[in-house]
Formats: structure tokens, C-alpha cells, sequence
């Protein structure tokens, strides 16, 4: 039995998940964190018999094998920052999307003592798309194809571009041995110039109850190819967490993506 905590359970993809958790007899949620602390029947309702908040989940930590976050980048910073021995022993699954650098960095502290996987998607779909998505850029060479990046989802999403869009976009810049960093153009307004060769534009549009939709162009002056994945159902995502939440029990500390879940 894999026991489960869930950072995030009062939110969408929380409930998608103990809906699920709850359909599997190899997996146990233990109990959820989410802004407000809550037992009796108010934690029921969310699926738990206690919800705590991020900075009270020590004794929910480690009573849990796995710790699986779809919060919010403020929340994981509290979880991670709990007495490092809190998480030795468990491992982590983070899907939230909007982690800056340092965020990158505390999670690599905690993967010196539990493994941890991260994935700005945990659609299968979306990491083949990655793969697919480099190879394709290894071969649509920067000066014969310009590469844009358009991503749609519903308005209530608060980070943009997406973690997904940002992952597409390395794709691209690893395919084509580049430095990120030095190519992303984050959407285009104003006297902006002609497009200069090699640019990588990434760009959000938000609106209505879109999962997910993520579209990569390479235009050539003759064809354009394009690679695009559509969620419809955020069950995906939580599908691949759980998948993820498995293979991530009792394995060594490290840090970890999709790809070695998957075994791209
Ligand atoms: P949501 O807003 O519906 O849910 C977030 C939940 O986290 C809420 O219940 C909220 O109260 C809680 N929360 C936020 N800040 C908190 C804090 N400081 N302390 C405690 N709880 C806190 O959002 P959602 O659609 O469920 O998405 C959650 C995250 O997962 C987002 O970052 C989203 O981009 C990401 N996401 C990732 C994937 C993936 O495959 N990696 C897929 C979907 C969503």
C-alpha cells in the first residue's frame, strides 16, 4: 500500500487525484494540505480525514510514503522547508508550474535526501511531444524554419507561459544547440522589427475551461510543420502523477522527470 499525502487537495487537480486515489486499492490518501487546516466533516468532504496547511504538515509528511503537490509555488516552498529530515524516506511528485530558479534549487536540496519527480506535465501525450518536438527541431534547422510556441488555457490559470510551453521551448533550443535564454521572445507588440533569425516566440492565450492546448510551428518559406497536443480531461494529468507516485516509492533520492517514468 502506497500512502499519499496531497499538497493542493482542495483545488482541481486535488480533487481529480482523491477521485482517483480513491478507485485504487494499492494507494492510500493519508490526508491533504491546503490553505486552511480542516477535520470532522469539512476534511471529509475533501476525501480526508485532515487537511493541514503547509506549514503544520509535519506530522503528515511522515506518515505518508508519498507526497504529491498541484498547489502553488508559495505553498511547495513551506513544504520544503520543514526540517530536512521531515522528507527523508518519502519522495516528492511536484506538478505545480511557475517554480523560479531558486524554487529549482530548494528542490534540489531535498533530492540529496528523497527522490523527487517533477514535470511541468504528466501527460504521456505531452512527453512524447517533447521528444518528438527536439527531434523535430534537430532537423528544422533555425535559418530555414522559425520555431513560435502558442499555448491555450482556461482563464483561471495564473502563470504564463505555462510550464509546458517553457519545456517545449527548451525542446527546441536543445534540438537546435542553444541557449535558451538567448532566443525567447515572450509574445510580440508595437514596432517590434522584422523577426530575427533563430528567435524561439512563446505565446499565451487564455480564456473559457481549456485544459491544455499546446501548439509548436516551424514555418519554412515552402511547408510548415506543426506538432501540437490537446488535453480534454485533467484526469491525464493526474493519471500520470499516480504512475509517477508509484514508481517513486522507495527509490533512491534523486532528481527525476517523465522521461525516466516513462523510460523515454
Ligand atoms: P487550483 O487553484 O484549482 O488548486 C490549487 C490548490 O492549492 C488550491 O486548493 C489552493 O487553496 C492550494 N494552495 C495554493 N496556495 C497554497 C498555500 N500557500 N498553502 C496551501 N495551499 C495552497 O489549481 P490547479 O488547477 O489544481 O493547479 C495547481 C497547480 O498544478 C498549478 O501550478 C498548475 O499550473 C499545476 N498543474 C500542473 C499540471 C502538470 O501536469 N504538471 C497539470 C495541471 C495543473
Amino acid at each position: 500500500m502506497t500512502r499519499i499525502a496531497l499538497c493542493g487537495v482542495a483545488g482541481r487537480m486535488g480533487q481529480v487525484l482523491r477521485q482517483l486515489i480513491a478507485d485504487e486499492p494499492d494507494l492510500q490518501l493519508v490526508g491533504g494540505i491546503d490553505r486552511e487546516s480542516l477535520d470532522g466533516e469539512a476534511a471529509a468532504q475533501l476525501g480526508c480525514a485532515r487537511v493541514y496547511t503547509a506549514e503544520q504538515a509535519a506530522p503528515l509528511i511522515t506518515e505518508s510514503d508519498v507526497i504529491i503537490d498541484f498547489s502553488s509555488p508559495v505553498a511547495l516552498r513551506a513544504l520544503l522547508a520543514h526540517d530536512p529530515g521531515t522528507l527523508a524516506g518519502r519522495a516528492l511528485v511536484v506538478g505545480t508550474t511557475g517554480l523560479t530558479d531558486a524554487d529549482h534549487a530548494l528542490l534540489d536540496d531535498a533530492a540529496t535526501r528523497a527522490p523527487v519527480v517533477t514535470a511541468a506535465n504528466f501527460s504521456v501525450g505531452v512527453n512524447l511531444l517533447l521528444q518528438l518536438v527536439e527531434s523535430a527541431a534537430r532537423v528544422l534547422a533555425e535559418d530555414r524554419f522559425d520555431a513560435e510556441i502558442v499555448e491555450t488555457h482556461h482563464r483561471r490559470k495564473v502563470d504564463a507561459p505555462s510550464g509546458t510551453a517553457l519545456a517545449l521551448a527548451r525542446a527546441v533550443a536543445h534540438g537546435r544547440a542553444v541557449e535558451l535564454a538567448t532566443v525567447r521572445r515572450d509574445g510580440r507588440s508595437g514596432e517590434v522589427g522584422a523577426r530575427p533569425t533563430g528567435e524561439i516566440g512563446m505565446h499565451a492565450v487564455r480564456g473559457g475551461s481549456v485544459v491544455g492546448e499546446h501548439r509548436v510551428h516551424f514555418f519554412g518559406e515552402a511547408e510548415r510543420i506543426e506538432l501540437a497536443h490537446v488535453a480534454t480531461d485533467r484526469r491525464l494529468f493526474a493519471e500520470g502523477a499516480l504512475l509517477a507516485a508509484r514508481w517513486a516509492a522507495g527509490r533512491t533520492a534523486g532528481r527525476y522527470d517523465m522521461s525516466d517514468v516513462l523510460g523515454f
